[in-house]
């Protein structure tokens, strides 16, 4: 493991800072929940490079509850794709509790996939021909988000199952009109034991910081998902994974989360980390108390909010000026990705374009060009090339070095002395 002082400090405060709280109440509809120790509380923190940091009960396991439901969804998304997954459950938020009957009129399709009745027909969406082997397929996905092979509590299995009589209406309702698949009381049964599947804190930040990490598990660095599947799965934990509390959710803390009533939160900080909160005691909206009081600190501390905007490292544009006479010189620096690249084309047309003449672009200092950036970047200078311009690229460009009509350089001297020299079409 690798130790970060900063980060483990902020983590330990925060944990100090809010073990005396002592609201909220423990669920007690799934009777062995009850049982649960009201004090547990654990933090745990992981990088996009598979750093783990934690504070307190991030070991104690724990079952992970209503927290399995975005990663079977993207078990569903990833086999089946979100088109076919779509029409058998929405993507709205239902402004309702993670119980209620919130299913379309007309078609009894579930408001999304974060609520009860849209889990369950996810896990009737799983592809195998026994619910046996759908739970195998459930299992395995939900080891590699982990990183690790994990197990069931069959206590609490046994327990939700003697007590799951509403999961069984709703699958009933379901069934009913059509909008789940297969056999609903196998379906309501893979679901609890999908809920009974044994976690801890540190388990669930890593499955969160790989959705974070666009599918990939940071830790193994395996790929569990494809990007996209990680990008809908977070774009829903956003709109609807704190149930009737989302809204107020995406307001104050900012980031796509998802808690599960046996008292496991996660949360996402794309492409930064993902973290986690084990700590039993539920607010009446179901929200486990420590655990999002923990995450609004440390979204406020860490200035984690999604729509607020980081301040920028550096200026994409280093240098822009004319030299030799006939020749702009732009030069850039840092990563270039759509917005970077933006502020580059936008110095680099009028100001050619006035002037007629040559075109160096210096990218010597560029860390990277995404593909998006990079397309851009090839597009503007080819028309500038159509236009007549000498163009000149010190670096590469993405994989390829020239592109049509361009000429690449080592250093800017010479790409300046070339295009000093060159005969431009426009004049
Ligand atoms: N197994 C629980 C249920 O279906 C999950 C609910 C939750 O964690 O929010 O009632």
């Amino acid at each position: 493991m690798v130790m970060h002082e900063p980060v483990t400090d902020a983590l330990t405060q925060v944990h100090a800072r809010l073990a005396g709280l002592r609201d909220g109440r423990l669920a007690d509809y799934i009777p062995q929940l009850a049982l649960a120790d009201p004090d547990a509380f654990g933090l745990a923190l992981v990088s996009m490079e598979g750093h783990q940091y934690r504070a307190g009960r991030a070991q104690t396991p724990f079952t992970v509850q209503s927290v399995s439901k975005p990663f079977v969804y993207a078990l569903v998304l990833a086999e089946l794709g979100p088109a076919e997954v779509t029409r058998w459950v929405d993507a709205e938020p239902s402004g309702e509790a993670f119980n209620a009957i919130s299913l379309e009129p007309g078609t009894g399709r579930p408001a999304n996939a974060m609520i009860n009745a849209g889990a369950i027909a996810c896990t009737a969406l799983v592809p195998g021909p026994t619910g046996a082997r759908r739970f195998d397929r459930i299992l395995g996905i939900l080891s590699r988000f982990a990183g690790r092979a994990l197990d069931v509590d069959e206590s609490v299995y046994a327990s939700e199952s003697a007590s799951g009589n509403r999961n069984r209406a709703l699958a009933y309702l379901m069934s009913s009109t059509g909008s789940l698949p297969g056999d609903p009381s196998e379906a309501v049964d893979t679901y609890f034991r999908q809920c009974a599947v044994r976690v801890t804190a540190v388990d669930l930040a890593v499955m969160v910081a790989t959705l974070a990490n666009g599918g990939t598990n940071p830790v193994t660095g395996k790929a569990v998902v494809p990007e996209p599947v990680a990008v809908q799965v977070l774009a829903v934990m956003a709109s609807c994974g704190m149930y009737d509390a989302s809204g107020k959710w995406l307001l104050r803390v900012g980031l796509p989360a998802k808690s599960g009533v046996a008292g496991g939160l996660v949360a996402a900080s794309p492409a930064r980390f993902g973290v986690a909160a084990f700590s039993p005691p539920l607010d009446p909206a179901g929200t486990p108390v420590r655990g999002a009081a923990a995450m609004r600190e440390l979204s406020e501390r860490f200035g984690l909010h999604l729509m607020h905007n980081p301040a920028r490292s550096a200026p994409t544009v280093s240098l822009s000026s004319r030299q030799e006479e006939r020749v702009t010189l732009v030069a850039a620096q840092g990563a270039i990705d759509f917005t970077a690249a933006e502020r580059l084309l936008h110095e680099l047309s009028p100001v050619a374009l006035e002037t007629g003449g040559g075109v160096v672009l210096d990218l010597a200092d560029v860390m990277n060009v995404d593909a998006c950036a990079t397309a851009m970047v090839r597009a503007a200078l080819t028309d500038l090339c159509a236009q007549g311009h000498p163009v000149a690229v010190v670096g590469r460009l993405g994989s390829a070095a020239a592109g049509p009509g361009w000429r690449s350089f080592v250093s800017r001297q010479e790409a300046v002395a070339w295009c000093a020299e060159a005969p431009s079409g426009r004049l």
